[in-house]
C-alpha cells in the first residue's frame, strides 16, 4: 500500500522585544545565567504580571500578515504542569480565545507555484529557563538551572495539517522564517533556539481522506534536522503500518547522533494541563482602529517583494525568489543597485559567489554581517562596467573582498591587478603571433577558432590583466582580418 504523509507544524518563535513579556526584566542573549530575573518571572507569591504592550502589537503584526481573524476580546490562560524550569508551575498561554485564528500561508514551490497551507491559531505564551546539564563529567547527579529566558516572549503559530510532501514542508519553514523576518518579529536564530519548529506527521493510504495517529516531534533546531527527520518518521510510520501495527499517538525526540527519533512522552491532551483562565490578567481588547492601524503599518511581505524586483529589476523571476527569500538579502540587494545601477549584474554575483558562501556559513548566516558590503559590490560591478578591470580579475578580487572586507578599488591597487595600458598590450599580442604562425595562418585563412586560442595565450601572458575585446580587436588587425 502507498502512504502519504501528512504534516503541520506549531512554530515557536522567540519575539523581539526589549524586555520580557510579564515584567521588565531584559532579554539580551547569553547574558551571566540568573541575572535576567525579577519575582514575577521567578514565580514568586504575590507577583503580579503585567502584559508587555510591544509584544502583544508585534503578534498582532504577525496574525495580520498570516491573514487570520482577530476576535475584538482575547484573553490568556494558565497551562499547568511541572517542569524544573517554569517556576510558577504553569505556562501563561491562550488556549480558549487566541489572539489569532483561521489564517494562511502562501508557500513558494518553485516551478510548481505557490500553495495555500492554513493558520489554525496564533497565540502568545512565554518561554521557560533552561536546564543545563553538565557535559563531560560522569556521576553526575544535578543539572543547573538557567531562569534568563523565563518570560521571554514566544509566539506560537499552529498549522492545519495541510502539508504533504518535504518540499511543502521546507517551503513553509523557510516561508514562515522568512514572514517573521520581514516583520522583524523575531530575529529567527534557530542554532540560538530562537525560533523552533515541532513537527507532527502521521501516514494515511494515499487517497484516503481520514488522518492517521499523528506524532509529535520536538528538539528540532534547523530545517535541515526537520527535513531528515521527516524521512525518518516517513519510514518508521510506514514500517509499523506495513507489519499491521499502529502508530502510538506521542512525543518523540530527535536524536542527532543516530539520526532517529525516539519516544519522549505518551501524548497528553490538553485536559492534562487543566487550562483555567488567568486571573492575574485582564480580557484584552483589539479595537477595529488598531486592527486598521496595525494593517497600514506592515511592511511589503516576501511575494509582494518578489514580484515588485522582477518587474522593477528586470531580473529572473527565480532570481527574484531568491533575493526576497529573506530580507536581508533583499536589502543588500538594493542597497547595491542604489549605489550602483546595475540589477543583473549585482544579481548575478549575489546568486554566486554570496550565496555559495552563505550557505557554507551555516543557516543562520545573514547577508548583514557578510564580509563584503553592499557598497563594495557596487564598486566592483562598476569597475567592470567602465573597463577599470576584466571580468576575470573581478574573480580574483572578490574572494580577497570576503577574507579582508576591503573595497575593490583598494585591492586592485595594493595587488597591482590593475588592468595593462592598451598601448602595452600590443607587443605582447605581437610575440604571441609570432610564436604561432601556424594559428595566423588559420585566421587569415578564414578559420576564426584560431582567435580564440591566441586570445587565451595573450590573457595568461598578460595575467588576466588585458582587456579581452582590445586583444582580439589587435589580433584581428595585425592578421590583416579586420
Ligand atoms: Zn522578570
Amino acid at each position: 500500500m502507498e502512504f502519504e504523509p501528512v504534516i503541520g507544524f506549531e512554530v515557536h518563535a522567540e519575539l523581539k522585544t526589549n524586555t520580557k513579556v510579564w515584567c521588565g526584566c531584559p532579554t539580551t542573549f547569553g547574558a551571566p545565567v540568573n541575572t535576567q530575573t525579577c519575582p514575577v518571572c521567578l514565580g514568586q507569591p504575590g507577583a503580579l504580571p503585567v502584559l508587555n504592550g510591544r509584544a502583544f502589537e508585534i503578534s498582532l503584526g504577525v496574525a495580520t500578515a498570516l491573514n487570520c481573524e482577530i476576535p475584538r476580546e482575547t484573553d490568556f490562560d494558565r497551562k499547568n504542569y511541572y517542569y524544573p524550569d517554569l517556576p510558577k508551575n504553569y505556562q501563561i498561554s491562550q488556549q480558549f480565545r487566541p489572539l489569532g485564528r483561521g489564517g494562511w500561508l502562501d508557500i513558494d514551490l518553485g516551478a510548481e507555484g505557490t500553495r495555500r497551507i492554513g493558520i489554525d491559531n496564533i497565540h502568545l505564551e512565554e518561554d521557560a529557563g533552561k536546564n543545563i546539564h553538565p557535559e563531560g563529567a560522569t556521576h553526575v547527579d544535578y543539572s543547573l538551572i538557567d531562569l534568563n529566558r523565563a518570560g521571554t516572549p514566544l509566539l506560537e503559530i499552529v498549522s492545519t495539517p495541510d502539508i504533504r510532501t518535504k518540499a511543502e514542508a521546507e517551503a513553509y519553514m523557510k516561508g514562515m522564517k522568512s514572514l517573521l523576518e520581514y516583520l522583524d518579529a523575531s530575529d529567527c536564530k534557530m542554532e540560538e533556539g530562537r525560533l523552533r519548529f515541532e513537527l507532527n506527521i502521521s501516514l494515511r493510504p494515499k487517497g484516503s481522506s481520514t488522518l492517521g495517529q499523528k506524532v509529535e516531534i520536538k528538539n528540532l533546531n534547523s530545517i535541515s534536522v526537520v527535513l531528515k527527520c521527516i524521512d525518518h518518521e516517513i519510514e518508521r510510520q510506514t514500517d509499523i503500518l506495513e507489519e499491521g501495527g499502529e502508530v502510538e499517538g506521542e512525543s518523540r525526540l530527535w536524536d542527532e547522533a543516530k539520526l532517529v527519533t525516539r519516544t519522549m512522552r505518551k501524548k497528553e491532551t490538553s485536559f492534562d494541563y487543566r487550562y483555567f483562565p488567568d486571573p492575574d490578567l485582564v480580557t484584552i481588547v483589539v479595537t477595529e482602529e488598531q486592527k486598521k492601524r496595525i494593517a497600514e503599518e506592515l511592511p511589503e511581505l516576501p511575494l509582494a517583494k518578489r514580484a515588485r524586483f522582477a518587474e522593477q529589476y528586470g531580473i529572473p523571476e527565480y532570481d527574484a525568489g531568491v533575493l526576497t527569500a529573506n530580507l536581508q538579502m533583499a536589502d543588500y540587494f538594493e542597497a547595491a543597485v542604489r549605489a550602483h545601477d546595475n540589477p543583473k549584474s549585482v544579481s548575478n554575483w549575489m546568486m554566486t559567489e554570496m550565496i555559495r558562501r552563505l550557505n557554507e556559513a551555516g543557516e543562520d548566516a545573514g547577508a548583514a554581517d557578510f564580509a563584503v558590503r553592499p557598497e563594495a559590490l557596487a564598486e566592483l560591478v562598476r569597475m567592470i562596467d567602465d573597463d577599470s578591470i576584466t571580468g576575470k580579475i573581478a574573480k580574483k578580487v572578490y574572494p580577497l573582498m570576503v577574507e579582508t572586507g576591503r573595497m575593490p578599488s583598494v585591492i586592485v591597487e595594493e595587488e597591482g591587478l590593475k588592468p595593462i595600458d592598451d598601448s602595452a598590450i600590443e607587443p605582447v599580442v605581437r610575440k604571441v603571433l609570432d610564436e604561432n604562425p601556424k594559428m595566423v595562418a588559420e585566421i587569415q585563412d578564414g578559420k576564426m577558432k584560431a582567435i580564440g586560442g591566441l586570445m587565451g595565450q595573450v590573457m595568461r601572458a598578460t595575467g588576466g590583466k588585458a582587456n579581452p575585446q582590445t586583444v582580439q580587436t589587435l589580433i584581428k588587425k595585425l592578421c590583416g582580418v579586420e
